[in-house]
């Protein structure tokens, strides 16, 4: 069974799918890592974010060390989002996630496009929902476990930021697949947002 979670930036997405493969004993794939690492190879490398060829040279990503916390950081993700945006880069990356998606028993994966793009043919689709300031709120609260001194201004701003970016470019627009179940996870906990997702997969559309 394949699963395709979607959602915008800390929707609970990547919380949901997480359990969602160990319920089922799936492999998981959190896409936007794969993003966030073409991100960090463009900075370490001192490449132009304004340069879709820089970007499209950054995808060589075998030397990133996925368990790096600096892709986890705020700096990458703006970076990745910029690239995202690039179909070059989109498609350097589509192989890849493919061939996760369709391995023998199937897989979880999460991102943006994956009901859309990657994997329509999935049998189970989420689209993860929240509104931008409980995302907001959720992020912060993330970021400052991390050590990190953040404001919750600051970070509202960069959600919003991120949703226009994923939401209006041309190439794999952030949106619902027509066969998603729409899960809304403002008023939820995460076991309670986990508990919903469990039964949608369920009780498909
Ligand atoms: O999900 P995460 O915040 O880690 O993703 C970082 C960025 O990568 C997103 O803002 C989005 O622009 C991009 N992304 C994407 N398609 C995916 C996953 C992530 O465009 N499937």
């Amino acid at each position: 069974m394949i699963i395709a979670v979607d959602g915008p930036a800390a929707s609970g997405k990547g919380t949901i799918a997480r359990a969602l493969a160990a319920h089922y004993g799936l492999p998981h794939l959190d896409t936007g890592l794969l993003y966030r690492a073409v991100g960090l190879n463009l900075l370490q490398t001192g490449g132009d974010p304004e340069s879709e060829f820089a970007a499209l040279r950054a995808c060589d990503i075998s030397q990133i060390d996925f368990a790096d916390p600096e892709l986890k950081s705020e700096t990458v993700g703006g970076l990745a989002s910029r690239i995202s945006a690039y179909p070059t880069v989109r498609n350097a990356l589509l192989e890849r996630q493919r061939t996760f998606a369709s391995q023998p028993g199937g897989a979880v994966l999460d991102g943006r496009d994956i009901g859309t793009v990657i994997a329509p043919q999935a049998e189970a689709k989420l689209f993860v929902t929240a509104s931008p300031e409980v995302r907001a709120q959720r992020r912060l609260a993330e970021l400052t476990r991390l050590g990190l001194n953040v404001h919750y201004e600051d970070v509202l701003a960069d959600i919003h930021a991120r949703d226009a970016r994923d939401r209006n470019r041309e190439a794999a627009p952030l949106r619902p697949a027509e066969d998603a179940f729409l899960l809304d996870t403002s008023e939820m906990s995460a076991d309670e947002a986990i508990a919903a997702a469990l039964a949608a997969v369920e009780s498909p559309l």
